[in-house]
């Protein structure tokens, strides 16, 4: 039996919603073999981010290479990265292994406020990682802190994925979620040449926790299985969309947004 495997790079979520833990759960959800490299431990539940215990850059480091030297990976997903130093080590072991399918999702605030990307690494991302990127993943408010826009509309999402292309990734979905008054969600594709629109009715819940890890392990998931760019979002939009139907209704805050088979 051949296996298409996916690597992690990303922070733990004791709660189980968000994370390294939603990134397996969509890995092993959708086919496909889950490998992680942690980059720093939370004390975390439904309430909230109680803690953050970020390893050390060469913890992370070893981590990669005990995965690249042996097992491989045919995509790789990072997600919180804390630090400006393990921005760098982990590019440089991007670069080393020569992984092209590197889907990045620049967490850099959790729901209830606390920060999982200090301010100083944002230069780092942009620098140094999103060049490495087939695919980067904001949500608005992320888009935003990478490009210095305010964006109010459909048009500033669109100037958004061209100054993000512009930072060397290849591909930019900027999701529509964020957009607070909207009904009709858009989610946006840019290749570089094309845009693309996924549209969807928003489903109201308190319940969101983990979506952005969960969508982008899904497109991860269907990239490691060699699926294009668009099929890989398309999945991802439809895969969200039934883990926030789902609503596992846990925990006394936001719950986890957990694809339930
Ligand atoms: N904790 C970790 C380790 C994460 O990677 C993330 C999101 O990417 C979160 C918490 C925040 O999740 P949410 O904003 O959906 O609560």
């Amino acid at each position: 039996m051949s296996i298409s495997k996916a690597l992690t790079i990303a922070g733990s979520d004791s709660g189980g919603g968000a994370g390294i833990q939603a990134d397996l759960k969509t890995f092993q959800e959708l086919n496909v073999y889950g490998m992680s490299a942690i980059t720093a431990v939370t004390a975390q539940n439904t309430l909230g981010v109680h803690g953050v215990f970020p390893l050390t850059a060469d913890a992370v480091v070893q981590q990669i290479e005990a995965i690249g030297s042996d097992i491989g990976a045919d995509a790789i997903k990072t997600g919180m990265l804390f630090n400006s130093e393990i921005i760098e080590a982990v590019s440089e072991q991007i670069k080393r292994f020569n992984w092209s399918k590197v889907i990045v999702d620049p967490v850099m605030i959790a729901k209830g406020g606390a920060s999982l990307l200090q301010d100083e690494a944002v230069e780092a991302l942009k620098n140094h990682l999103l060049p490495l990127a087939l695919v980067v993943t904001p949500n608005i408010p992320e888009a935003e802190v990478l490009t210095g826009l305010n964006i109010l509309n459909l048009d500033d999402r669109q100037t958004a994925a061209k100054i993000l292309h512009s930072f060397g990734v290849k591909n930019v979905v900027i999701k529509g979620g964020h957009a607070e008054n909207e009904e009709q969600l858009v989610d946006l594709l840019f290749d570089g040449t094309e845009f693309s629109y996924f549209t969807s009715e928003r489903i109201h819940t308190k319940n969101t926790h983990g979506t952005g890890c969960t969508f982008a392990a899904a497109i991860t998931a269907e990239i490691a299985k060699g699926k294009s760019i668009y099929h890989s979002a398309e999945t991802a939009v439809a895969f969200i969309r039934e883990a926030i139907k789902e609503d596992l209704k846990l925990g006394q805050g936001h719950g986890p947004t957990n694809h339930w088979a």
